[in-house]
């Protein structure tokens, strides 16, 4: 089944609200196999509703929409889309009466502008909003199906769950859009496409997308109307090929996070964590202790961003930093070592660079990074270069660190 959205809202076209809505009802459809083929996002004006919402029709069959529900002058979606199908608005007393109940639990009566909002396009199915004043509407005719939704998140969620998910599934015909993240570190796009080289052919009729953010490139298995089992099992094999190109770049799948399989490597190995960070300033903390039962592996860290403090916390000696500066393998090697001994850590990790915008030379450009890992008295190193703004630099480098990290122990797990 093919259906399209489309989100009514001015706030949406100003930018003011995002519209999490439409990604949400996404997702929930793909579940159950049925295939969104369009999003719109319309202002809360009769005639681009009406385009809209015929458009979709047209091409799909079935359209969802979201918003304009409401009691006040701008809410006009019911009354467009009854126009559309040319049915007139008829007075729902049991939609009324939810109305009143709602109202009288907080002593009040509602007002008469909330008649409106009892108004159901004849012919229409009222889907019973228990949270809140709008309901939902299903409504089915030659033009096609048209479910309207209220535009508040909360209400939308409750509605499309209990009351048209179900609904929609007895028509699908059991097969699944599925998917499945793959999630890699410290490799650029083009450098992984090289690696998975023909995949996309090889897992057809799986499709593969290229997701490339600061935390690195990730790999969106996609399986589209196949039966729940063989989605899954095609989508596992796929998984397995592109771990088996990508090697060691692969750190894990799903919505997973690097900081919490750090931790877990760590804690299973019975280490103690320690971080010695200057141009992330604390991002590899942050990331570390955002993880909720890090305090049994994380020790703390030193945010050494002063030469004076990587010398007199870090232990790093200022010949060093003379002859190398600051950003130098050198430097980042005594950092993550002065951290690991001062903290009584077993692992450290540390990140010094220049994330710009000024700071960097012909020697050593804006992204210039090094990061070392000090593990059991073994020390790694490594230069990175990133891109990007400040911002995408400082979280890259984290991203980078963390890696660095879970490689280490994990491999010293599997020695
Ligand atoms: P409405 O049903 O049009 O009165 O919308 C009520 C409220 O829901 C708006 O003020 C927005 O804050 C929110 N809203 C409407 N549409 C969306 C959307 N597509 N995504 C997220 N929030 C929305
Ligand atoms: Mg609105």
């Amino acid at each position: 089944m093919n259906i399209e959205l489309v989100t009514i809202g001015t706030e949406l076209l100003l930018g003011m609200t995002l519209d999490s809505n439409g990604a949400e009802i996404a997702r929930a459809l793909a579940a159950q196999g049925v295939r969104v083929t369009r999003r719109t996002s319309v202002a809360d004006r009769p005639d681009e509703i009406r385009e809209a919402v015929s458009g979709a029709l047209h091409r799909s069959g079935a359209v969802l929409t979201t918003g304009g529900l409401g009691p006040t002058r701008d809410d006009v979606t019911k009354k467009v889309i009854a126009d559309l199908y040319q049915v007139p608005l008829e007075f729902d007393a049991s939609v009324w009466a939810n109305l009143v109940e709602r109202f009288a639990r907080l002593e009040r009566k509602p007002p008469e502008s909330n008649r409106s909002q009892a108004e159901v396009p004849r012919g229409g199915l009222v889907l019973r909003n228990r949270w809140g004043t709008a309901p939902g509407l299903w409504l089915e005719g030659q033009l096609g199906l048209t479910i309207m939704l209220p535009g508040v998140p909360g209400e939308m969620r409750k509605l499309l769950e209990h009351e048209v998910v179900p609904r929609l599934r007895a028509r699908a015909s059991g097969a699944v859009i599925r998917s499945l993240l793959v999630r890699t570190s410290g490799i650029a796009e083009s450098a992984l496409a090289e690696r998975l080289g023909n995949i996309e052919q090889e897992v057809d009729p799986l499709t593969v997308a290229y997701l490339p953010s600061v935390a690195g490139v990730d790999l969106r298995l996609s399986a589209w109307e196949l039966a729940p089992d063989e989605a899954d099992r095609r989508l596992r094999s796929a998984a397995n090929l592109v771990r088996s190109r990508a090697g060691e770049s692969v750190y894990g799948e799903g919505d997973i996070d690097l900081a919490s399989l750090v931790l877990e490597e760590a804690r299973s190995l019975g280490l103690r964590l320690a971080v010695a960070e200057s141009c992330t300033g604390g991002l590899v903390g942050a990331r570390l202790t955002e993880i909720p039962g890090s305090s049994d592996v994380f020790l703390g860290g030193v945010i050494g961003y002063d030469d004076g403090v990587k010398r007199e916390l870090l232990n790093v000696p200022e010949p060093l930093l003379q002859e190398h500066g600051a950003v130098s393998e050198a430097v980042a090697r005594v950092m993550a070592e002065g951290v690991a001994r001062r903290l009584h850590a077993d692992v450290a990790v540390s990140v010094t660079g220049i994330a710009g915008p000024g700071g960097g030379s012909d020697a050593k450009p804006v992204g210039t990074i090094w990061i070392a890992c000090t593990l059991r008295n073994v020390t790694e190193a490594r230069r990175l270069r990133l891109a990007g703004n400040r911002h995408e630099i400082r979280a890259r480098a984290a991203q980078a660190a963390l890696h660095l990290l879970y490689r280490q122990l994990h491999g010293l797990a599997n020695r």
